[in-house]
């Protein structure tokens, strides 16, 4: 199930002209109503359901329905981002709730990259960049028509 959210618990971000969830979502999808401060999902069909922007919801009011694979159906699941680890809560359809905490990753924002070596490279090269860190023959192009 798409993302939607809550209207009585979102505050627009207080303003401003893109709000976490715009910032956030991959697929540019969170709009915000400018008369009534309030986010919205403007084409649920193209909702990936990733969760960014129900973790990056400093209000807490975006939710994204979890398939029952992931968490039972007619329960709900929240996330809560802390600076070392995320917490969900999981409430059951019975009224039951379970907690769930997981480390997440600390690496600073645009910090992350698995190949540092390659940083810079050409990436206009003919060669894959497996192929330039090990130093491999050049490959023969394949004719272009
Ligand atoms: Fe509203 Fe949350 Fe989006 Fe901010 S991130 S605009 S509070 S839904
Ligand atoms: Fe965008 Fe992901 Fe939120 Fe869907 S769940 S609106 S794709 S950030």
């Amino acid at each position: 199930m798409p993302s939607f959210v809550i209207a009585e618990k979102c505050d627009g971000c207080k303003g401003g002209d893109k709000t976490a969830c715009m910032y956030i979502c991959p697929n540019d999808l969170m709009v915000l109503d400018p008369n009534a401060m309030k986010a919205y999902n403007q084409e649920p069909d193209q909702c990936w359901e990733c969760f960014s922007c129900v973790k990056i919801c400093p209000t807490q009011a975006i939710e994204v329905r979890g398939y029952s694979d992931f968490v039972p159906l007619g329960s709900s699941i929240m996330p809560m981002m802390g600076t070392e680890d995320v917490m969900w809560t999981c409430k059951f359809r019975n009224g039951l709730i379970k907690r769930f905490k997981f480390p997440i990753r600390t690496t600073a924002e645009g910090a992350a990259n698995a190949y540092p070596d390659l940083q810079g490279k050409d990436l206009d090269s003919g060669l894959l960049s497996t192929e330039e860190a090990d130093g491999y023959a050049i490959p023969t192009p394949i004719a272009t028509v």
